[in-house]
């Protein structure tokens, strides 16, 4: 059995940029129901007591079913914790020093976040991740996760329609500006960044 975690703030926590409304649906409904259905495809199984990440190593390429709604449980909780109240604008930190020498600075580094975001065909996700020794910024369609690729995932964008379209519509790239400048929480990608 896994659970749903906890949301890491109240739901109104992130208006006016992601609104009560959005969390019902995104966090209430979509997440739960990633969580639901794993665990009715784990029950009575061999996966029945493993971890989140140990579900989702063991479906990747064996069991897309599985994989799409573990990896979805995995991604939705990396990308709750991938914001804060009260977050966004430039970095600090470690991370603020391996982003202006992976990118060039900050704000060559939002660029290139915001087109990866706007450039995901369709549903899935925007990150920022370890490889080596260094930064790089990656998309992912569907469900599909960093965490399966040898790197460490430090920070994640949802753009899903879901993620965005009671807030904002067809508007991605305004949603994702509100992501870079408002939301980002830098502290996560920091401890993310030590492990
Ligand atoms: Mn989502």
């Amino acid at each position: 059995m896994i659970e749903l975690p906890e949301l890491p703030y109240d739901r109104k926590a992130l208006a006016p940029h992601i609104s009560e409304n959005t969390i019902n649906f995104h966090y209430g409904k979509h997440h739960k129901a990633y969580v639901d259905k794993v665990n009715s495809l784990i029950e009575g199984g061999k996966l029945a007591t493993a971890s989140l990440e140990e579900i989702v190593r063991a479906a990747k390429g064996t069991d897309q079913g599985l994989f799409n709604n573990a990896a979805q449980v995995w991604n939705h909780t990396f990308y709750w914790r991938s914001m804060r109240p009260n977050g966004g604008g430039a970095p600090k930190g470690d991370i603020a020093a391996m982003i202006d020498r992976s990118f060039g600075g900050y704000d060559a580094f939002s660029r290139q976040f915001a087109d990866a975001g706007a450039g995901q065909f369709g549903s899935g996700w925007a990150w920022l991740v370890k490889a080596g020794d260094k930064l790089e910024i990656r998309k992912t369609p569907n469900a599909e996760t960093p965490l399966t690729e040898g790197v460490t995932p430090l920070l994640t964008m949802d753009v899903w329609e879901h993620a965005y379209y009671l807030d904002y519509q067809n508007q991605r790239p305004t949603y994702i500006g509100k992501f870079l400048s408002d939301l980002v929480n830098w502290d996560f990608a920091n401890e993310n960044l030590a492990r």
